[in-house]
């Protein structure tokens, strides 16, 4: 098998061949065709995360290099372990990357992606800027008949950040306005994800202009800037006390500060952008006020499943998506990093 692999953090991936693994017990080999680049392989590759203020947190122990990043795989099935079951040969199929331990308590309530000792593809374990990749059971496989190949793969990553942050909203009537802060790769899945479950659109804030046009076309209900002097007084104006939730795409401390007040009584703010700070708020605010925070990392196996049930009836559009050969992997991720990219970066292995 061949993998664009990084031998050294920071430096550019390699291209290096080694034997093609032999699926054992109940794991299934991937022929890889497609697997998108993501921010998250950026912040992998450079081996630390920003935690805010000046500091870092430095990410490199949880992997052995030479490493595969990658974790929006798609492919087919190549061959099974002997144990395999659930799939065959020539099965087209999405791998859903947020593989957990699958013995703790975390994993037996569906949340293998919050498992304390994960096994997630191309970020604790090799992933797919490769031809080849071993997924350990058939169940992390979801079949996405009638789905690009394409726009498949960014759907076990960016779709899925939105669609579990979404549906932390829990349900909503038509007089429970929601605000989405920040309109990039993810919000603007939000939007789309946002008026498939609820029927209209949400209200929408980016401090960019351009962000904002996209997203009032994609069919957000309002937009607003956030550097807007009192702009929270505003949103609370025009929804008639506030809004019943906010989901920060941004995660910092002005989006954050903008989201807590913004929301009504009873209101709940969903954080998950990982931009980076901090930010406070008294204490007896939250229980005057009913306010609950919650933070939303990428989602579970169940939600990949529904949101590609949700794709596969036409009601979210697909994004843009720029396909370039495996060997630009290297290429890809600097592009990434430079800001050079519109939509999504997919390689066909
Ligand atoms: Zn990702
Ligand atoms: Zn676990």
């Amino acid at each position: 098998m061949i993998a664009e692999q990084m031998v050294e953090y920071g430096q550019a991936l390699k291209r290096l061949e080694h034997p093609t693994p032999v699926p054992q017990g109940t794991e299934v080999l991937i022929r890889i065709h497609r697997c998108g680049v993501c921010h998250s392989d950026i912040h992998i590759h450079d081996g630390h995360f920003d935690m805010g203020g000046g500091r870092q947190a430095d990410i490199r122990a949880a992997r052995k290099l030479p490493f595969t990043l990658g974790h929006e795989i798609v492919g087919v099935v190549e061959a099974l372990g002997p144990e395999a079951t659930g799939v065959a040969v020539g099965d087209a199929r999405i791998a859903y990357p947020w593989i957990g331990c699958g013995a703790c308590p975390t994993c037996d309530r569906g949340l293998e992606h919050l498992c304390p000792k994960p096994r997630n593809l191309g970020v604790n374990v090799d992933g797919g800027f490769a031809d080849h990749v071993v997924i350990p059971h058939s169940r992390y496989l979801v079949a996405h008949d009638g789905i690009p190949l394409d726009l498949a793969g960014p759907l076990a990553c960016s779709g899925i950040t939105a669609y579990s942050a979404l549906k932390k909203l829990g349900e909503l009537g038509p007089n429970d306005p929601i605000l989405i802060v920040g309109a990039g790769g993810v919000g603007m899945m939000g939007i789309q994800i946002f008026r498939a479950l609820f029927g209209r659109g949400p209200l929408v804030a980016d401090i960019d202009p351009a962000k904002r046009e996209a997203a009032l076309a994609a069919g957000a209900a309002a937009v607003y800037d956030p550097r807007e002097d009192k702009i929270a007084n505003r949103i609370m104006k025009e929804t008639n006390g506030g809004v019943a939730g906010v989901v920060d795409f941004v995660g910092a401390e002005a989006t954050t500060t903008l989201g807590v007040r913004s929301l009504r009584r009873g209101g709940k703010l969903v954080i998950v952008g990982l931009f980076g700070g901090a930010f406070t708020l008294p204490l007896p605010m939250f229980p005057w006020n009913g306010l609950s925070v919650e933070g939303s990392m990428v989602g579970s196996l169940q939600e990949l499943r529904d949101l590609v049930a949700m794709v596969q009836a036409g009601k979210v559009k697909p994004i843009p998506v720029d396909v370039r050969p495996l060997s630009q992997a290297s290429q890809a991720l600097e592009d990434l990093k430079a800001g050079r990219v519109v939509g999504r970066v997919v390689l066909s292995a």
